[in-house]
């Protein structure tokens, strides 16, 4: 057989699975989904080439239909912040406010996400992108669930490509966890140095957490100063 004729039948395929599980075209955003970190790419991108393809996925995201997170959310809230910057902050997915407001870590977690991060002299204004690993708002908070993730991870590898974080702070176990591919809890992921491909990854609670639980106030210092004694060895 040969290959454009196995390209059409993959295409076929494919439709025919939307039209059976969702009742119509999804959305298939190919460049993205294609993209994989290698830790160069994408050279040939100028900082303006960058932007503009960050603005236009996160386009995409505003109308994307890929997983059922669509069908509740008020918006999409792909991400926010500079280009270049010292650290993306990745959560788990939108919350409430998020989703009215379209962009993340707005209410009170984002309040204290603010806090920890001006301790370590970084700023969403100045030199973060923050962003979540699905970017609808699941509903009631659940976790996201693993078909959901999946279906939104080519987006969140394309932002890391485009963005080029020095290094990374997860928050909470599901981001932790997507991000090393583990299973362990946030307590066993957090007090060491990963590597998301080739990218220096922290990992910590989450603020809504800490907000809860007084006692994840010093481990999450501790976490806050590893990440900037890592940015400060490679400066
Ligand atoms: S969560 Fe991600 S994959 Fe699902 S609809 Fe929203 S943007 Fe698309």
């Amino acid at each position: 057989m040969n290959h454009s004729l196995l390209t059409e039948l993959d295409t076929i395929l494919d439709l025919l699975t939307d039209y059976v599980e969702a009742g119509y075209r999804r959305q298939r955003p190919t460049a993205i989904a294609a993209a994989r970190y290698d830790g160069a790419a994408p050279v040939a991108l100028s900082a303006g080439d960058r932007a503009a393809e960050l603005r236009e996925l996160e386009q995409q995201v505003r109308c994307c239909t890929l997983c059922p997170l669509h069908q509740g959310r008020t918006h999409g809230v792909p991400g926010i912040g500079v280009l270049d910057p010292l650290v993306m902050v990745i959560g788990e997915g939108p919350g409430a406010e998020e989703d009215h407001k379209g962009e993340p870590f707005v209410g009170s977690a984002g309040r204290y996400l603010d806090k920890w991060l001006a301790a370590v002299e970084l700023s969403r204004s100045s030199n973060v992108y923050i962003t979540n690993i699905v970017k609808c708002r699941p509903p009631n908070n659940r976790d996201p669930l693993p078909s959901e993730s999946q279906a939104c991870a080519p987006y969140l590898a394309r932002q890391i490509e485009l963005v080029r974080p020095r290094a990374i702070l997860s928050v909470g176990r599901v981001a932790a966890q997507l991000l090393l591919q583990k299973e362990d809890g946030i307590g066993k992921l957090r007090g060491r140095s990963w590597k998301y491909r080739d990218i220096p990854l922290v990992a910590t609670y989450h603020p809504s957490a800490v907000l809860r639980n007084d006692q994840w106030r010093r481990p999450v210092w501790e976490d806050l100063k590893r990440l900037r004694e890592l940015l400060d060895s490679s400066s």
